[in-house]
């Protein structure tokens, strides 16, 4: 058994190069306990790394991912919900500000989605999985969309939303909503290009992040 040498060479220059300007942070995190105000539920793409996009620091994301980003609706029933534990743990436990469903384009599980739709195996864990975006695809079709030239992206977008509205079927998630302690958001990655979009509530669009203005971290 080998550990990967691209792993080891990238520990080596994490050790070098990054760990000592975030030592402190560690340290401080180590005797604080992570607090972070963001949580985000992302897809396992490698391309699609949450704490690349936002450069984030250790300690800021609360992150979950999984095959497109999606969140099952509240039950209570079977074990084995790792998603639903994490969503508690993030919401009850650290008590995030923020839930960011962060999806992408050129997704493999929404690809998979619409190529094994309509051949259930039992056997297939993704496609099981990906049955979840089923009512929002339906949604999409009764609108005519799914003979457009943009309908992997609408599909995309739309399982976003979707996993939004799952969200909202956790009553402690739907209250701390109501209450004006907790935000939904979603946001869309075009892998090819790095665009981000946010998710628009009003108008159903997503839209992409304003440039960066004089003062702002990126502008510095
Ligand atoms: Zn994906």
């Amino acid at each position: 058994m080998t550990f990967p040498p691209r792993l080891i060479d990238g520990y080596r220059a994490f050790a070098a190069t990054r760990l000592p300007v975030e030592r402190s942070r560690f340290e401080r995190l180590a005797e604080t306990g992570q607090q972070p105000e963001v949580m985000i539920i992302g897809c396992c793409d490698s391309r699609v790394s949450p704490e690349v996009i936002f450069d984030a620091h250790p300690g800021e994301l609360f992150v979950v991912r999984n095959v497109a980003n999606l969140v099952p609706p509240y039950s209570v029933t079977g074990f084995t919900h790792g998603v639903s534990a994490a969503i508690e743990f993030a919401v009850l436990g650290l008590k995030v500000r923020h839930i960011v469903v962060l999806g992408h384009s050129r997704c493999g599980g929404i690809r998979a989605f619409i190529e094994r739709r309509h051949h259930p195996d039992e056997h297939d864990f993704i496609a099981n999985w990906m049955a979840l975006i089923t009512p929002a695809a339906q949604r999409l079709e009764d609108d005519g969309a799914a003979e457009k030239a943009d309908y992997v992206t609408r599909l995309e977008q739309a399982s976003i939303v979707a996993t939004i509205e799952n969200l909202k079927t956790f009553p402690w998630v739907g209250e701390r909503v109501e209450r004006g302690e907790l935000q939904l958001l979603g946001a869309y990655f075009n892998v090819a290009t790095g665009l981000l979009e946010v998710y628009q509530p009003g108008s159903g669009s997503f839209e992409p992040v304003p440039a960066a203005m004089p003062g702002d971290r990126a502008a510095e």
